[in-house]
């Protein structure tokens, strides 16, 4: 952990950046918090130039700032509660003491905190010897029900270090997801998702439905596809890697509500944004398109396709066609209009014909010239 130099009997490094820096990890965000009001505090740490306020969120008490070139987030002590399970919590309590502020987080392993001024590590929960003992564990037998997104996160944490659920933990978490409450957020669910999938792990997926975690995402029982996913990513990277593994889950629930006349924004659908709708778009289109195994019928079928789209065709139809059009995706016509208007043809819907005739014989031929593509277009129109 690069030191801050920000001491203060009521300021403790918290939460994650504590469990990693127990396990020897790279963290990637400072969660600070404030025994206190935190926003004062910072308002003087500005005061006295030691650093510089980003952004205030007063309702939550929390505040940005950028202090040794390094962005922080500063937060008061606060409580949550659960009105809405599933839901955002509502903040309460806001300076209260650390204590509560540590019970109301996800697995022990992230409720410790270590004070700037003594480096003491204050583990009210026994998260050292989980962390000793690879285990992660609940603070509090409700966990679930109020955020069911911490399932993904226990998964999320399985897989980037190892640990496994304690028992009492694991029982939990089946109890819920035989009686899930579907009303939950998931837009929250969403970025769940994303960080665990985005890891491209195929030990995340195994564990996804040997813990019939799935079922978060579906009302249906699910097999899972037998394809090395991890391995494909690697092969061809994308941007939106969760999206390979589970957008077919995704694809089925809009079949299903589009099948029902259902509206499509219904809660059990994940928010996509343009980009991720295209994916799944794409990947119905090839999945109901007949395709041939020529080359000009998987040329035609793929081209424009998103490759995430591509990828979980691969994975679900089990044919290798969308694999045979990357390594001929790169051959195109040279020739344009302008090319066939200077060899005095003009302009009509029969262009495109044209264009096709020639893709289909620079398929069998990539290494035809612009000048041998010219003939043909001439032979075309003769
Ligand atoms: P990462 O390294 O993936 O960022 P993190 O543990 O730092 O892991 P954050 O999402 O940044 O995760 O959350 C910071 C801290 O806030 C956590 O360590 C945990 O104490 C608490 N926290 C985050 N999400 C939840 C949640 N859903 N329920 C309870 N506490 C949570």
């Amino acid at each position: 952990m690069q030191n801050l130099n920000l001491k203060d009997k009521n300021l403790y490094y918290i939460g994650g950046i504590v469990r990693d820096e127990i396990l020897n990890k790279e963290s990637f965000d400072y969660d600070i918090t404030y025994v206190g009001n935190a926003i004062e505090f910072c308002k003087n740490l500005e005061k006295n130039n030691i650093g510089k306020i980003l952004q205030i969120n007063e309702p939550f008490g929390t505040v940005r700032m950028l202090i040794n070139n390094k962005e922080v987030d500063i937060a008061s002590t606060r409580d949550e509660i659960y009105p809405e399970k599933g839901h955002l919590p509502v903040v309460s309590d806001i300076g209260c003491e650390l204590k509560k502020d540590v019970l109301r987080r996800d697995f022990t392993i992230n409720a410790m905190a270590k004070s700037t001024l003594t480096n003491e590590i204050i583990d009210y929960t026994n998260g050292l010897e989980d962390i000793k003992n690879k285990t992660l564990r609940v603070l509090h037998d409700n966990s679930f029900i109020d955020d069911p997104t911490r399932i993904l996160r226990g998964l999320k944490f399985s897989v980037r270090f190892g640990f496994s659920l304690d028992n009492h933990t694991k029982k939990l978490q089946d109890t819920y997801l035989e009686n899930i409450n579907r009303d939950m957020s998931y837009k929250r669910l969403k970025k769940e998702l994303i960080e665990t999938f985005n890891l491209n792990k195929q030990k995340a997926f195994d564990l996804f439905f040997e813990q019939k975690i799935y079922k978060l995402l579906s009302e249906k029982e699910l097999k899972k596809p037998e394809y090395n996913i991890e391995n494909l990513v690697k092969t061809y990277p994308v941007k939106h890697v969760w999206l390979v593994y589970i957008g077919w889950i995704i694809s089925d629930n809009f079949s299903q509500n589009l099948h029902q006349n259902l509206p499509l924004n219904l809660p059990q659908n994940i928010p996509l944004t343009k980009d991720e709708k295209k994916i799944i778009d794409d990947y119905r289109t090839l999945m109901d398109a007949n395709i041939d195994s020529d080359n000009y019928s998987i040329y035609k079928n793929f081209e424009n396709k998103a490759t995430e789209a591509i990828l979980l065709y691969t994975i679900m139809s089990g044919k290798d066609y969308g694999l045979k059009y990357f390594k001929i995706k790169d051959i195109k016509v040279k020739i344009n209009g302008n090319d066939l208007k200077n060899i005095g043809i003009s302009p009509s819907k029969k262009y495109s014909d044209c264009f096709d005739y020639i893709l289909k014989n620079k398929l069998k031929n990539p290494d035809m010239t612009k000048t041998e593509e010219l003939e043909l277009a001439k032979h075309f129109f003769k």
